[in-house]
């Protein structure tokens, strides 16, 4: 499917829950958030009729995300429910590693083929300062658990800011390089302030080949991260959900006061 501008969009990341059990301080208030009530998140059934509707429009590269993807509840099932709808090449998730080592092989099992683990420093004491409580051993035990399982590739996402230090970005670059990792640095963005940049190392955040739309976990497609424009599944059906949402992309992004990054996924 080709949107206004002739960029081809086949990439749907799906953002299945706003919960997470970490509380990065670039993400989420320390007391957490009001998080979306049930009744308001989309069930599997509705999911797979998104993916099914995004799949015969041309996607073909999905992406699990949230909030935190392993912590809803039967993502195994998703993950294998999406990975059965035919023409799907390529199904990722990013996760911040906490519950991988439990899940991985499951995970690869039931059809997901990489992950993009979410790992802003090597130190322990950082990242537990960082992500409000998280305990880096578990990514690291996560980490060995993907690669075993089969998961492949293992990329690394480091968020950065002003404050990150030159060292701290250098032991990251170590880690992954005798890992065999790949590391994306992600320069701390705002949505409310319109602050974005390419990722390093990525695609994301370059406009003119932007290829997503993303679907919240209440059901909104959305045209683009810096968009506060969206079209729900409930409202408008799948199909036109999507339609509609690939019609209103935009050039490049502006600003987006309607969302926060766990509950549209980064
Ligand atoms: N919980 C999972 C995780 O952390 O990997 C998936 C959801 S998280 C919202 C997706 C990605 O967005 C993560 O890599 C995270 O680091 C990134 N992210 C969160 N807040 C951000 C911000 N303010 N600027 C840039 N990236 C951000
Ligand atoms: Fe949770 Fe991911 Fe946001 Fe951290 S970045 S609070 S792990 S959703």
């Amino acid at each position: 499917m080709l949107d206004q501008f002739n960029r081809k969009i086949n990439y749907l990341r799906i953002s299945v829950t706003d919960r997470c059990n970490l509380r990065c301080r670039y993400c989420m208030p320390a007391d957490g958030i009001k998080w979306i009530d049930h009744s308001r998140i989309l069930s599997f059934e509705e999911i797979i009729e998104v993916v099914e509707e995004a799949v015969s429009l041309g996607v073909d590269k999905i992406r699990l995300t949230g909030g935190e993807p392993l912590v809803r509840k039967g993502i195994v099932d998703l993950v294998k429910m999406i990975a059965e709808v035919p023409g799907i090449k390529d199904l990722g998730m990013t996760t911040n590693g906490q519950l991988l080592e439990r899940y991985a092989v499951a995970l690869a099992e039931a059809g997901l083929n990489r992950v993009n683990v979410s790992l802003d420093t090597t130190e322990a004491k950082t990242y537990k300062y960082l992500s409000r409580g998280g305990d880096i051993s578990n990514v690291f035990k996560g980490l060995e658990a993907a690669r075993r399982a089969g998961l492949d590739p293992i990329k690394i996402n480091a968020v950065i800011n002003s404050e990150s230090g030159e060292s701290a970005k250098k032991q990251l670059r170590e880690f992954c390089e005798e890992n065999n990792y790949k590391l994306r640095f992600i320069r701390q963005m705002s949505l409310e302030d319109g602050s974005f940049y390419p990722v390093e190392g990525g695609e994301g955040g370059i406009c003119k080949i932007c290829n997503r739309i993303r679907l919240t976990a209440n059901g909104d497609v959305k045209p683009c991260l810096f968009s506060e424009d969206g079209f729900n599944v409930r409202e408008f059906g799948a199909r036109n959900a999507i339609l509609n949402a690939v019609g209103a992309k935009p050039l490049s992004g502006k600003k987006n006061k309607v969302n926060k990054f766990y509950n549209i996924g980064g």
